[in-house]
């Protein structure tokens, strides 16, 4: 029997040829992967990929340059860069020295068809040749598909919301925008991940900026945490192209509010009725000894999965930072509580 024949290395062929031949990467997690040269001020302690396809996302959220109903590059996600690479040199990336600064890879896919098996796929490829945890960051499918993305060896996922109410959500990224998106059945999907994948392995993003007040945010911070979800926070970003090319990002002392109403809430300090509020702006907490559980400036770090930093998604490198993809130092945590008139 020739190599050619052999059944096991046909099937393998086989298998290799169905997996997407080519992927993206955000630039930063190439520079770790040694996929191109590029200065790095903080590296991704996570290894970002995309998914890379021919047409843009049959989705249509208005914030998104992947987005079927704009012009923006698709080379791009907030303000970073993800340009495409082969499969093979992707995977070649995952040594020495990508490895100590790796602590997991976050898969993100686009809306195509066909795109649940393929992510099922490139999950199961990722786990077979690293020993990295796997996240994926994808939309909402049904629970039978959410078992095999399990099954596949994907630890932790989630599913944007991205809009704080359900009337952004329409405007972004449902109905308002011909979007295939509704918000009952990602909350059908929050709720059927929780089950699958267990409370603590699930989160949603939840974009600021988009025209909602700080309590709207905070009363879905609370109720996706009652759920067992875990809420991720992003400061919306303009991108050229895009239907909101020329929305301005959110205030950064708002940001920094809601920032700490989610660590409260997450980390059990306080829930929705401990926060005081005047026109939906925060405008206090209830917290014995606030000041001191801050202290530490954890509350201001970029929020995902264990292990993810997303440098400069929202920032530039030279700051300042809507969320710090690092620990702060006790200067940036004292001025950050400072401007913060927490005394
Ligand atoms: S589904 Fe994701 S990739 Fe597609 S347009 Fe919406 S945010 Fe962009």
């Amino acid at each position: 029997m020739t190599v050619s024949e052999n059944p096991y290395i046909l099937c393998i062929k086989v298998f290799c040829e169905l997996i997407p031949k080519r992927l993206r990467v955000s630039i930063g997690s190439a520079a770790v992967l040694g996929l191109l040269k590029y200065r790095l001020s903080v590296p991704p302690t996570t290894a970002y990929i995309m998914s890379y396809t021919d047409g843009p996302c049959q989705a249509n959220c208005s914030f998104c340059a992947q987005a079927c109903g704009n012009d923006a590059e698709h080379d791009q996600l907030s303000r970073v860069i993800w340009p495409d690479f082969s499969l093979e040199d992707i995977l070649a990336g995952f040594h020495e020295p990508a490895y100590p600064v790796l602590e997991r890879v976050c898969y993100q896919v686009i809306n195509y068809p066909g795109f649940l098996e393929d992510t099922v796929d490139i999950i199961e490829m990722f786990k077979r040749k690293t020993d990295l945890p796997v996240s994926v960051d994808i939309c909402p499918v049904s629970r039978s598909g959410l078992e095999k993305l399990k099954q596949a060896g994907a630890e932790y996922i989630s599913l944007p919301l991205d809009g704080a109410t359900e009337e952004i959500f329409n405007n972004v990224k449902g109905p308002g925008v011909d979007g295939p998106y509704r918000w009952e059945t990602h909350f059908k999907a929050l709720e059927a991940a929780v089950e699958i994948f267990g409370e603590g392995f699930v989160g949603s993003n939840i974009i600021v900026g988009l025209g909602e007040t700080e309590e709207d945010t905070v009363v879905l911070i609370q109720s996706l945490v009652g759920m067992g979800v875990r809420p991720i926070l992003f400061a919306f970003t303009p991108v050229p192209g895009t239907r909101l090319e020329k929305l301005t990002q959110p205030d950064l002392l708002a940001y920094r509010r809601i920032q700490v109403a989610r660590y409260l809430i997450v980390n059990g300090y306080a829930g929705y009725e401990d926060i005081k509020f005047k026109d939906g702006r925060i405008t206090g907490f209830n917290v014995p000894n606030l000041v001191e559980v801050l202290s530490d400036g954890e509350a201001f770090r970029t929020t995902g999965c264990p292990g993810c930093n997303r440098p400069f998604y929202n920032e530039r490198p030279s700051g300042p930072f809507y969320n710090y993809p690092r620990k702060p130092t006790e200067t940036e945590t004292r001025k950050e509580l400072e401007e913060l008139e927490l005394n």
